[in-house]
């Protein structure tokens, strides 16, 4: 079981190494919001990318899309965030804090002289629940007017149903075919926190497939599976990953079923949500249809009958994907025949923000020129880090906590009558080495890499090279 304290070291972890800061931190910080730093950043978009990837470039039936963030505000009246995206809110006239009435710290009924504050212990100073809006709300143009309130979007789909045809037609789909885009969404949440599991701007990777009305429990059934096949593929551990499917309250009142994938956090998170695939109908295409005046209907030549296809939806957030990925690498161990124990981020390869290492064992004797060198050329192909500072106890630690599966150390015998000679790969899981010919690394490390493993292991490679 993980431990109960993981996410806040990895708090500490992710700011000391460049992961995750805080917004506006120098200001005191912005209420969850967080900046990815240059370790962060790199590992944020390899997620991105590996959905990208399965999404889009592998497939002939997925198209990409980048619409923008600020829409007609009618979209939100059609997709029916401005009348209900809502949470009920309670205030403490006490303390002052603010709660989702829902809370199950809240004990008795908001407004009544029972219900006691969880924060300050008062009883009677909860006021009765009101609705609040989660969308933020800004203008368009110089007029800060009501006829000028645009609204930060909520979610990524609605992008996608109002550019449906415009797809459709201008890559020649055919039903059944999806939309996928990549984007920042924003919700001005009344209990943001733990981490970056819940903040109030966040980064969604959403899919619409549409589909012929008789073939969407079908669809339905193909993507739950994918989905979840998806996140094992990332690294996230069988044990840590269940489906939770919504209960008749939990359902929105037109979606015909869906499904959480969730991922075990530890501590007091749990099993959460991190992506929703969701059965809709028609229910968007309806609305917008209806909003806009425009017919969104598909025609299906062969068949010739117009239609309004039915869509499943994939959404899953890139932030909480992240530290999912992050929860699930985070691990403490000791090192035989070494008294510091090594803290160790066992991400994916293809997620970790640097591939490989490249350490001279000693600042002489031409080994850092070589290292450089082998640096240099790497980097054509892979994110590389170049180290010769400290022990290389040391600098193998620092490469472990970052989670970067490979490292390479170029030492006396490789420079050894007049170089290059072979170096050692090191591994991060299994701390294996391998001696490989200098000409041969390149090829080496891109058939470590383009293994889909989660345990980089180097067992192959050494039937090719010499162990030691
Ligand atoms: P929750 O119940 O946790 O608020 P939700 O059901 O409202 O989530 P969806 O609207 O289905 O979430 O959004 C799809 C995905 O977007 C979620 O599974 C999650 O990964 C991500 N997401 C939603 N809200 C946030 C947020 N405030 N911060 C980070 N990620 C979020």
């Amino acid at each position: 079981m993980p431990q109960p304290d993981v996410m806040e070291k990895l708090v500490s972890l992710c700011k000391r190494r460049g992961f995750i800061f805080q917004s506006s931190e120098i200001y005191g910080g912005t209420g969850s919001v967080w900046d990815y730093g240059p370790l962060g950043v790199e590992l944020k978009k390899n997620l991105k990318e590996r959905w990208w990837n399965s999404m889009v470039r592998s497939r002939d039936d997925i198209e990409g899309l980048d619409a923008a963030i600020l829409m007609h505000p009618r979209v939100w009246e059609a997709s029916g965030h401005v009348g209900g995206f809502v949470d009920p809110l309670v205030d403490c006239r006490n303390c002052k804090k603010r709660f989702r009435a829902d809370d199950s710290k809240i004990k008795g009924t908001p407004g009544t002289p029972d219900a006691q504050c969880p924060a300050c212990g008062m009883k009677g100073t909860l006021s009765e629940a009101r609705q609040f809006n989660l969308m933020f709300k800004t203008f368009m143009g110089p007029l800060e007017d009501s006829a000028a309130v645009v609204y930060l979007r909520p979610e990524t789909a609605q992008g996608i149903y109002v550019n449906f045809l415009n797809v459709q037609q201008s890559t020649r789909q055919k039903v059944p075919f999806g939309i996928a885009q990549i984007g920042k969404a924003f919700r001005n949440e009344i209990t943001p926190g733990n981490f970056i599991f819940r903040t109030r701007e966040f980064e969604q990777m959403e899919m619409q497939f549409f589909v012929e009305p008789d073939s969407a429990p079908k669809w339905f059934e193909y993507w739950k599976a994918q989905r979840m096949e998806w996140h094992r593929a990332l690294g996230l551990s069988e044990n840590r990953l269940e489906f939770h499917e919504h209960t008749k309250e939990e359902l929105a009142h037109y979606a015909r079923g869906a499904f959480d994938v969730q991922f075990d956090f530890g501590g007091t998170l749990g099993f959460q949500e991190i992506e929703g695939v969701h059965n809709r109908g028609d229910f968007d295409l309806t609305q917008h249809q209806q909003f806009s005046g425009k017919k969104l209907e598909y025609f299906d030549q062969p068949a010739n009958k117009r239609y309004l296809p039915h869509v499943i939806e994939t959404s899953v957030g890139a932030d909480r994907t992240t530290l999912a990925a992050l929860v699930n690498a985070y691990r403490e161990e000791t090192v035989e025949g070494e008294s510091e124990g090594r803290t160790v981020l066992g991400l994916h390869p293809s997620l970790a923000p640097i591939k490989v290492a490249v350490f001279p064992l000693m600042k002489k004797e031409g080994m850092p020129e070589m290292a450089q060198k082998i640096a240099a050329d790497l980097r054509k192909d892979f994110r590389v880090d170049y180290d010769d500072g400290g022990a290389i106890g040391r600098r193998y630690r620092r490469q472990d906590e970052v989670g970067t599966p490979f490292c390479i150390t170029v030492d006396v015998d490789s420079v050894a009558a007049g170089g290059p000679g072979d170096v050692t790969i090191r591994t991060r899981d299994d701390l294996s080495q391998v001696r490989v010919p200098v000409a041969q690394l390149k090829a080496a490390i891109s058939d470590l890499l383009s293994r889909d493993e989660t345990r980089a292991t180097i067992e192959a490679l050494s039937e090719t090279w010499r162990r030691v």
